[in-house]
């Protein structure tokens, strides 16, 4: 596919993304360009009347059309995309229908062109002058004369540098003239990472606090009242803080301005700092260096088995299946400092959420220095700038969500994906819809690397592909008892020692703790019993209890699938269709529930269909109305909510989990977000609010990702000596996924699990297709729906594609998204994927190849 070395380059093959055009166009290569052009590289080309940036993928010998324009300029000399990462976007777009244009751009930070400049040296002949000794030029204008100086001294500049060397001077022009005389050559390329450290404002007491605290006195007595009491109110900031402190922080706290400090530091009375910071925000992260401790006997065959793989060299995927807690984070530090050992680097991939400084300090602390991390809340430079780094192989390890796959490492020799079960790893809103986990391990074959899936839950069609696909599993049963220390030292500064005997003896040594006890509360019987609140009394008790020893909970409300489907309070029955079987949902409008699947639909009745019950309702508690429902049971309870409402801002993340692990707060409430990374000594109650929400969504991994969530959430309980239960409130107490998520049962709900699958003809034992057509006129897009899927039933009749069924055209779940309608289909098949590339729609429909999520 690539050409060899020495063939000539006459054409190259070029992915264009620009708005409407996502393909890939070939042209031919001008003759001073030829030495130089590279897989890879970003090059201007023209298109139509327009001049846009596309990246090489090929050189092919013969081009696709019989008349080519020629390559216009390279952009940068070093390639943005390796050949590995090429082939990578081809297999991606092959398999998932993307365009490979809208792929390979995805691999590059946005807006990389914006950073292009140009480059100045000395020409040779220019460089041999200098080097005898002799003068560039007779008699240099003052312009000439700085110019040359500078790239004698300081070897060749950005103009960006050149700009900042010579402010005020035209000195572009006069390059421009050397250039012609072949004094100096001008090259284009992208800028240099601008990360120089980020400099903060800080200020400081400089004098002693008594002359300090007279000074506020006499300030308070002169005249101006308004600035005095400004500058008053600062100086009492700082003497209180003790410690330098940002001027941002001062302005916004204490008022005032700039001014207002330069005047105290006039005064003597303040100093002002400009220190260097990170710019990332987890800096503020903690890092201790750390050494690995000793592997449990679990680890150590895991362990054991992974490095194996790394002495003989390109392996099958590991599934890393381990409850949660069970160590699976030190099997990946452990295949880190191999992978760096030797002399390669690595891709830690982290649900979003996941990423909070308890996860990113783990592999700081045992790589300092070697670890970039990418989270959404970067800038585009703080994104350009660890591209770069990455690029020019500066730093060896990136932690980060899917996109942090397509790090441009020179030399790849290991991809983590840990917690790989999480929808999060698909990219659903745009183009290339891509799975990080399937590419994940596409590109760690492409590139010989070592591939670890890490997850408690694993999703079923990983699990039957790793056994079909004969991966190796590598399993952590058991749980570390870990926390020893922190605890400890809790109980030492307690004011009243342990009532009882409530902890395991805390030696050193390593002991394994058991999951904690999952009690199923069936709240009909509640309702029975006169109990309407949403708290089981079950639950009542335990957060009492929990609250009064001094230790944590969690509560947790599954956002999905609330408030949308209906169901009869007494008998625990979910409405659903008479034809289908699936749940009934109801969308914008209340009053009527609808099938996602045939259409069928129906006004809310008034009684339960099987039980007569007249208590039959929607679904839907919010975490603001638990809130308030703990504050009414306990009110001195410090609560914190963690949901999309609480974490707009920047950095509300990290903020939740710190206050929280810093137990400033006694409970946290929270939806799926609390579900990921989070390990706390003192949480030693869980409480599932209703655990069978989101159970009946009309998707076939509704179930799954019910099984999932509840297992995880679980999983934050117990982690320290103090042990910990867990409490599922359910309408369904009987349902196979409440059951074994409550066992904590993986085997026994997959085995129930791959049987349904089979039986309705799912994945894993079909492929999915769904196409999505979305307009804000609901007709038309009916229309475009319906026509289309007339088409494909011709094509699935006269093509033979017999074992394929086509779903639909039915409205989407979410019927309607920012004021537009959406209708789907959904092709299921040994290979529907094929019959869509043969047989493409307009370029107005979505396509996705196995969404994680059919809604
Ligand atoms: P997982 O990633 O499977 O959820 P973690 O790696 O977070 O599990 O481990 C759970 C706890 O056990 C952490 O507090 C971790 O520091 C501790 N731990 C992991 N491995 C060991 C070990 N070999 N010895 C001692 N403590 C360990
Ligand atoms: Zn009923
Ligand atoms: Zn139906």
């Amino acid at each position: 596919m690539f050409s060899r070395v020495g063939t000539e380059k006459k054409y190259a093959r070029i992915a264009v993304n620009v708005a409407h055009v996502q393909g890939v166009f070939d042209y031919h290569v001008p003759e001073d360009l030829k030495p130089i052009l590279e897989l890879g590289q970003l090059v201007i080309i023209p298109f139509g009347k327009q001049k846009v940036q596309g990246i090489i993928i090929e050189f092919p010998e013969i081009p696709a059309v019989p008349r080519t324009k020629a390559v216009q300029e390279i952009l940068d000399p070093v390639p943005v995309v390796t050949p590995h990462q090429i082939m990578l976007a081809q297999m991606i777009s092959e398999k998932t229908l993307s365009p490979l244009g809208a792929t390979i751009h995805a691999m590059i930070p946005a807006g990389l062109s914006i950073k292009a400049d140009l480059l100045f040296q000395l020409s040779e002949s220019s460089l041999e002058i200098v080097a005898s000794g002799n003068d560039l030029l007779q008699e240099p204008s003052p312009s000439q004369a700085l110019i040359l100086d500078l790239l004698i001294k300081r070897g060749p500049l950005r103009g960006r540098q050149l700009d900042r060397a010579l402010p005020n001077r035209n000195w572009r022009k006069t390059a421009g003239s050397l250039e012609r005389r072949g004094v100096l050559i001008s090259q284009t390329t992208l800028g240099e990472s601008s990360l120089g450290p980020k400099l903060e404002k800080r200020a400081v007491l400089s004098a002693a606090p008594e002359v300090a605290l007279e000074m506020m006195d006499k300030l308070a007595k002169k005249g101006y009242p308004d600035a005095l009491a400004r500058r008053q109110a600062i100086l009492k900031m700082i003497l209180e803080a003790g410690d330098e402190i940002p001027a941002s922080r001062i302005y916004k706290d204490a008022g005032g301005t700039n001014s207002d400090l330069l005047q105290l530091a006039r005064l003597g009375l303040v100093e002002i700092r400009q220190v260097p910071v990170l710019r990332d925000p987890l800096d503020g992260v903690v890092v201790e260096s750390q050494s690995p401790p000793d592997l449990t006997p679990d680890q150590q065959i895991a362990w054991n088995r992974i490095q194996e793989d790394f002495s003989l060299g390109h392996p099958e995927p590991f599934l890393l299946h381990g409850v949660t807690g069970s160590g699976k984070t030190e099997i990946y530090l452990r295949a880190v400092g191999q992978c760096l050992q030797e002399g390669k680097q690595a891709i830690i991939l982290v649900p979003e959420i996941a990423l909070t400084p308890q996860t990113v300090s783990r592999f700081m602390s045992r790589f300092p220095g070697d670890v970039g991390v990418l989270h959404s809340e970067l800038s585009p430079g703080e994104r350009y700038d660890t591209w770069r780094l990455a690029r020019a192989g500066k730093i060896q390890l990136i932690v980060g969500p899917r996109s942090a796959l397509f790090t441009p490492f020179p030399d790849l020799g290991l991809i983590v994906i840990d917690e790989c079960h999480d929808d999060s790893y698909y990219q659903a809103d745009h183009n290339p819809r891509y799975h990080a986990v399937s590419s994940g391990v596409d590109y760690a074959a492409i590139t010989g690397s070592i591939c670890i899936l890490g997850s408690a839950t694993p999703n079923i069609s990983t699990t039957f592909g790793s056994r079909e696909g004969k991966w190796t599993d590598l399993s952590l049963p058991e749980r570390i008892l870990a926390h020893k220390k922190t605890i400890q030292s809790q109980l030492s500064q307690a004011s009243s020692p342990p009532s009882e005997e409530r902890f395991r003896d805390l030696t050193d040594q390593l002991q394994m703790a058991d999951l904690p006890a999952v009690e199923i509360v069936d709240m009909r019987s509640e309702l029975r019993k006169g109990n309407r609140s949403i708290f089981s009394t079950s639950l009542q008790n335990a957060l009492i209890e929990t609250l009064q020893k001094n230790e944590q909970a969690i509560l947790f409300l599954n956002r999905r699938g609330s408030a949308s489907y209906v169901f009869c309070r007494d008998c625990g029955q979910a409405l659903i269709c008479p034809r289908c079987d699936t749940s009934l949902t109801a969308h914008q409008n209340q009053n009527v529930l609808s099938c996602h699947h045939c259409g069928y639909h129906r006004k809310v009745p008034r009684k339960c269909p099987s039980c007569g019950s007249e208590r039959i309702r929607h679904l839907g508690t919010g975490t603001e109305q638990v809130e308030a429902a703990v504050k009414k049971m306990l009110p001195d309870a410090r609560t914190l909510r963690w949901d999309r409402d609480t974490t707009r801002e920047k950095g509300s993340h990290w903020k939740i989990m710190e206050d929280f692990s810093d137990h400033k707060a006694d409970l946290l409430i929270g939806t799926q977000m609390l579900a990921k990374g989070l390990d706390l000594p003192l949480v030693t109650l869980v409480g599932a609010v209703l655990a069978d929400t989101g159970l009946h969504l009309p998707d076939y991994r509704a179930a799954e990702r019910t099984f999932q969530v509840l297992t995880q959430v679980a999983g934050r309980a117990g982690r320290s000596p103090l042990g910990g239960k867990v409490i599922f409130q359910t309408f369904d107490p009987d349902h196979y996924v409440i059951q074994a998520a409550s066992a904590h049962d993986y085997a026994d709900f997959y085995q129930q699990e791959i049987e349904s699958r089979r039986e309705l003809g799912y994945p894993p034992f079909v492929n999915l297709v769904r196409l999505e057509i979305r307009s804000r006129d609901s007709k038309l897009a009916e229309n475009k729906a319906a026509g289309y899927a007339e088409t494909l039933r011709g094509w699935i009749q006269n093509q033979g594609y017999y074992a394929t069924r086509l779903v639909g055209p039915v409205p989407a779940y979410f019927s309607k998204i920012r004021g537009e309608f959406r209708w789907q289909i959904l092709l299921k098949g040994p290979n529907p994927v094929q019959l869509v590339r043969d047989h493409p729609p307009d370029a107005d429909w979505i396509v996705e190849v196995n969404p994680p999520v059919i809604l």
